[in-house]
C-alpha cells in the first residue's frame, strides 16, 4: 500500500512541539523567539506570505514584527533597516520576502542580514556551512523535506536519491544535504536540470525521487520505478473546467500514474507546502534557544 506523507499533519505536530518549547524557553530563560518580517512593495502574494507568517508566530507563542514599505524605498533605506533589526535584541529570526522590486538588489539585501538570524538560509555563510555539513540554518522547504523523510521513517542510506531542479532554494540545498553524512540522510545523490537530454534515465534509477523542477506533472509513471518514495515539491496551477474556480494545483508529478508505482507519495497541495512555515519556525526557535554554535 502506498504511503502517503501528510505534510499538513507533520507541519501541524512541529508547531505544537514549538509552542511547547517555546513556552519553556520563556517561562526557564525569559527568551520569546522573535521574527522580524520586511516587506517592500504590494505584491499580494507576498502580502499573503507575510500575513501567514506572522500569524505562525502567534499561534505558537512568538513575538513578531511586520515592517511595511513602499516599493519607492530605496536600497539605502532597506540595508539600514536590516541593519536595524539586526541588532535588535527582541528579534532573533530575520525574513525578507522575496521578490523585491527591481531597483534593490536581493543579493546586497540578503548580505546585509546577520547569518546568526538568517531563518531563510540564504545567506552564503549558511549555504556553505550546510555544504560543509556545519551547523546552520538551512532553507526552509528542505530542511521541511528532510523533516518529512526522518518522521515517516523513509531510509536513506546507501539509497539513490534523485533531485529534479538546481534552484538556490530548493534543489542545490536538498541535494546537499540528502549526502550528508547524517541520520535521514547518507544517499547517493543525482541532480538533474535542463540540459538532461534524457529525465528518464535518471529518474527511473531513484530510491527517492525529489521533484522540484516547475514544471506541472512531467515526472510520469513510467519513469519511475517500483517502490520508489517521491517528494514532489511542484506547486503548479493549471486550467480545470471541472473546477469551481476554473484551475487547480498540481506538483510536478503525475500523481495518478506514480502513486500506482510508489511506496510513499506526498501530495500537491498537503505535501511539502506546509512544511516550509513550520521549518521557518523551527529555525526561529533554533536562534532564539541559541543552539547553534557558530
Ligand atoms: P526554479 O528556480 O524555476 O528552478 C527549476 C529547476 O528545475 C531549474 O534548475 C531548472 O533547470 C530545472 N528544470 C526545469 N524544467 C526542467 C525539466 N523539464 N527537466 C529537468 N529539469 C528542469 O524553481 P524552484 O524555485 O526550485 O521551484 C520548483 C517548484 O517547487 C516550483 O513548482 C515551485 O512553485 C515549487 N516550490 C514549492 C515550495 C513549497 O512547497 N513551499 C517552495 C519553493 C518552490 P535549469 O537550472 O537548467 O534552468
Amino acid at each position: 500500500m502506498t504511503l502517503i506523507i501528510d505534510g499538513k499533519q507533520i507541519a501541524s505536530d512541529i508547531k505544537q512541539e514549538l509552542a511547547e518549547k517555546a513556552r519553556i524557553l520563556l517561562a526557564e530563560r525569559g527568551i520569546r523567539p522573535g521574527l522580524g518580517l520586511l516587506l517592500i512593495g504590494d505584491n499580494p502574494a507576498s502580502q499573503v506570505y507575510v500575513r501567514s507568517k506572522a500569524k505562525a508566530c502567534e499561534e505558537l507563542g512568538y513575538h513578531s514584527v511586520t515592517i511595511t514599505k513602499s516599493s519607492e524605498i530605496t536600497e539605502k533605506e532597506v540595508l539600514d533597516i536590516v541593519q536595524g533589526v539586526n541588532h535588535d535584541p527582541a528579534i532573533h529570526g530575520i525574513l525578507v520576502q522575496l521578490p523585491l522590486p527591481k531597483h534593490i538588489s536581493e543579493q546586497k539585501v540578503l548580505l546585509a542580514i546577520d547569518p546568526r538570524k538568517d531563518v531563510d538560509g540564504f545567506h552564503p555563510m549558511n549555504t556553505g556551512r550546510l555544504v560543509a555539513g556545519l551547523p546552520c540554518f538551512a532553507p526552509c522547504t528542505p530542511a521541511g523535506i528532510m523533516e518529512m523523510i526522518l518522521r515517516s521513517k523513509i531510509e536513506t542510506k546507501g539509497k539513490h536519491a534523485f533531485v529534479g531542479g538546481r534552484s538556490t532554494i530548493v534543489g542545490k540545498p536538498i541535494a546537499n544535504m540528502l549526502y550528508q553524512k547524517a541520520e535521514g540522510a547518507n544517499a547517493i545523490v543525482t541532480i538533474a536540470h535542463t540540459a538532461a537530454h534524457d529525465l528518464a534515465f535518471f529518474t527511473r534509477q531513484a530510491d527517492i525521487l525529489v521533484a522540484a523542477v516547475g514544471v506541472p506533472q512531467v515526472i510520469t509513471g513510467d519513469m519511475v520505478k517500483d517502490g520508489v518514495v517521491v517528494i514532489d515539491v511542484g506547486i503548479n496551477r493549471i486550467a480545470d473546467a471541472s473546477a469551481k474556480s476554473g484551475s487547480r494545483l498540481v506538483g510536478d508529478v503525475d500523481y495518478a500514474s506514480v502513486f500506482l508505482k510508489a511506496r510513499a507519495i506526498t501530495p500537491v497541495p498537503g505535501g511539502v507546502g506546509p512544511m516550509t512555515i513550520a521549518m521557518l519556525m523551527h529555525n526561529t526557535y533554533r536562534s532564539a534557544s541559541g543552539e547553534i554554535s557558530w
